[in-house]
């Protein structure tokens, strides 16, 4: 049984939709207060109007992640609604894909934008809050995409999400003494809204070469950032957790178990 995280204030940033909304969901069904952050304010608005409908507290608030003023403005919304911050998720993040062949200079910058200083722009807004405490999380979505694997079209997004694992290093190390521990979750396939967008046939592909032989579900990322969440993480630091149903194991597709009979 883990120490309750009831009250503790949370901001989710990138959850109007998939693995943030899964996250803002599990955190505000847990006691958390939420703050569910995106660009699109009203989407972000019906993702907290669900979390109210569970009997849980939350607020919504546009902004966007590679706006530092926006951050800024964020993390003061987050101190004004709850009184402070405990815990921030930096999940917002694209993955439009280009090959290198074709890939312009703009491409390259909007994902690092997004995904990478949109990290560092949520992070750094967030610190004078989250120093207060001695217990203030940190959970970085990142990917396997990078970090762990190639994928043909994604080089700029594979450098952003391997990017975030480098931040996280050094961010973990200078707030250790605060008590703030920095850790990163690298998803595999999840079914999202942004995954969907990807075609039918990707789907199918991705879920043929899982071992646990389905997508992942917001949940099962959310359940991971949960428990970096909690105090009993708080020894835990710097890492990085792969959440994918084994996807990463196989050698090649021939290395996968047969259909059990
Ligand atoms: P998604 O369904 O496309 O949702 C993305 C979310 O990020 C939306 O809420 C979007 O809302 C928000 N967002 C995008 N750009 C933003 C910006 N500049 N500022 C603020 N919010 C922004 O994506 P997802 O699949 O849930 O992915 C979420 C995170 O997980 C990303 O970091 C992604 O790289 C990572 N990930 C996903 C998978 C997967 O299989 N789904 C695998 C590995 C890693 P607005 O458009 O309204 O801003």
């Amino acid at each position: 049984m883990f120490t309750s995280l009831s009250g503790r204030a949370v901001i989710v940033t990138g959850a109007s939709k998939g693995i943030g909304r899964g996250m803002a969901r599990r955190f505000g069904a847990v006691g958390c207060r939420v703050l569910v952050v995106s660009r699109n304010a009203a989407q972000a608005e019906s993702v907290a109007a669900e979390i109210r409908g569970a009997g849980g507290q939350a607020y919504a608030f546009g902004a966007d992640v590679t706006q530092p003023n926006e951050m800024q403005s964020m993390a003061e919304a987050a101190v004004a609604a709850f009184g402070g911050i405990d815990i921030l998720c930096a999940n917002a993040g694209i993955f439009p894909a280009a090959p290198l062949a074709t890939m312009t200079e703009a491409d390259f910058d909007r994902v690092m934008d997004t995904n990478l200083k949109g990290t560092f722009f949520a992070v750094s807004a967030c610190l004078p809050a989250l120093k207060t405490h001695r217990h203030g999380r940190i959970i970085i979505t990142s990917s396997i995409t990078g970090p762990v694997t190639g994928y043909s079209g994604w080089s700029h997004y594979g450098a952003s999400k391997a990017g975030q694992l480098g931040f996280m290093r050094t961010a973990a190390l200078e707030l250790a003494p605060f008590g703030i521990t920095v850790n990163a979750v690298l998803p595999g396939n999840i079914a999202t809204e942004g995954l969907a967008d990807m075609g039918a046939d990707y789907t199918r592909s991705m879920t043929a070469s899982i071992p646990l032989q389905r997508l992942g579900s917001v949940d099962d990322i959310a359940n991971a950032a949960l428990f970096f969440a909690t105090e009993e993480a708080a020894f835990i630091t710097g890492q990085s957790l792969v959440i994918d149903g084994g996807q990463i194991l196989p050698e090649s597709l021939a290395g996968l178990a047969p259909e059990s009979s």
